[in-house]
C-alpha cells in the first residue's frame, strides 16, 4: 500500500480514462498528487489532498504554471506521468494541416515542453521518474491514424533519448504502450468493431484502464530501479516487438 509513500507525482489528463485510473492507484499507494484536466476540473474533486491544475498541453503558459505550482505546493516533483493525449482516425489523404498540428502540439510538443521543465527540476533534486503513455500504434504503425501513430513513435524515441541523458543523474525514463483499452478514447471504434478487435488480441479481450495503471505504478516505484528507456506494452499480447 505504500509503494509511492510521500512521492510527489504529476499526472496529466487525470479527469478520466487511463489518467484517472493512474491517479487512483497512485493515491492508494501513498503518493501526493498534482492532477491536471483540460476543462473538467470538478471531475478531480474526489482526490483528497491533491493539487488540481488546469492544463491544455497546447498552451505553453499553462505548462509553466503547472510546474511552478507543483514546486510551490510540494517543493519537489518525484514522478511525471505524461498521460494526456488525443486520438482520431482520419484517412491519410484527409488529414488537414490543422489536424496534424493539433496532434503534434498536444501529443508531442506539449509533452516535450512539460518534460523539459520537469527534467530540470528532477536534475536539481538528483532523482526522478518519468513515464510516457505511448501506444501500440507507435510501435506497430496504424494505417487508420497515421498522424497519431507517428507522434507516439516520437514519444517512444524521446523516452529512449531522455533515458540516456537522465541515467547519470538518477532520472529514469520509460514508456507504457497500451493496446485497446476501454475508455472514451476508443468507444466509437469498439462500438463499430469490438469483436474483430478482440479476435486479434492473444488474450481475446479489451484491456481495462486499471491494468495500464498497474504497469505505470511498477515503473514509478522502486521495483523498476534497473529499468530505463523501455516501452512496456500492456495490450493482451497484441504487440510483441
Ligand atoms: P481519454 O479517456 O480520451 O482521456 C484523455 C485525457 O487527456 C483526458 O483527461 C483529457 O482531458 C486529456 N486531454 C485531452 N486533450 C488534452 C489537451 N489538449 N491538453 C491536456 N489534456 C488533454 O483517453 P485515454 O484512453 O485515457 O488515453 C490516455 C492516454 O493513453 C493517451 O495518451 C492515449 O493516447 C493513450 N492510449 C490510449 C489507448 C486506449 O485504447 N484507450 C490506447 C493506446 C494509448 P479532458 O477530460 O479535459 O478532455
Amino acid at each position: 500500500m505504500d509503494r509511492l509513500k510521500d512521492k510527489v507525482a504529476i499526472i496529466t489528463g487525470a479527469s478520466r480514462g487511463i489518467g484517472r485510473a493512474i491517479a487512483e492507484v497512485f493515491q492508494s499507494e501513498g503518493a501526493r498528487l498534482v492532477l491536471t484536466a483540460r476543462e473538467n476540473l470538478s471531475a478531480l474533486r474526489d482526490f483528497k489532498g491533491a493539487k488540481v491544475i488546469q492544463l491544455d498541453l497546447s498552451n505553453k503558459k499553462q505548462i509553466d504554471t503547472l510546474v511552478a505550482e507543483a514546486i510551490k505546493v510540494f517543493s519537489r516533483i518525484d514522478i511525471l506521468v505524461n498521460n494526456a493525449g488525443i486520438f482520431k482516425q482520419t484517412s491519410f489523404e484527409l488529414i488537414s494541416e490543422e489536424e496534424l498540428d493539433s496532434f503534434l502540439n498536444v501529443d508531442f510538443k506539449g509533452t516535450f515542453l512539460l518534460t523539459q521543465r520537469v527534467f530540470a527540476q528532477m536534475k536539481k533534486q538528483g532523482a526522478g521518474k518519468i513515464i510516457n503513455i505511448a501506444s501500440g500504434a507507435g510501435k506497430l504503425g496504424s494505417s487508420k491514424a497515421i498522424h497519431y501513430a507517428a507522434v507516439k513513435s516520437a514519444l517512444i524515441s524521446l523516452t529512449k533519448s531522455l533515458a540516456k541523458l537522465g541515467g547519470s543523474c538518477n532520472i529514469w525514463v520509460n514508456a507504457v504502450a497500451p493496446g485497446f483499452i476501454e475508455t472514451d478514447m476508443i468507444s466509437a471504434m469498439l462500438k463499430e468493431r469490438r469483436e474483430r478487435i478482440e479476435e486479434s488480441i492473444p488474450l481475446k479481450r479489451i484491456g481495462k484502464a486499471d491494468e495500464v495503471a498497474r504497469a505505470v505504478l511498477f515503473l514509478a516505484s522502486n521495483e523498476s530501479d534497473y529499468i530505463s528507456g523501455q516501452t512496456l506494452c500492456v495490450d493482451g499480447g497484441h504487440c510483441m516487438i
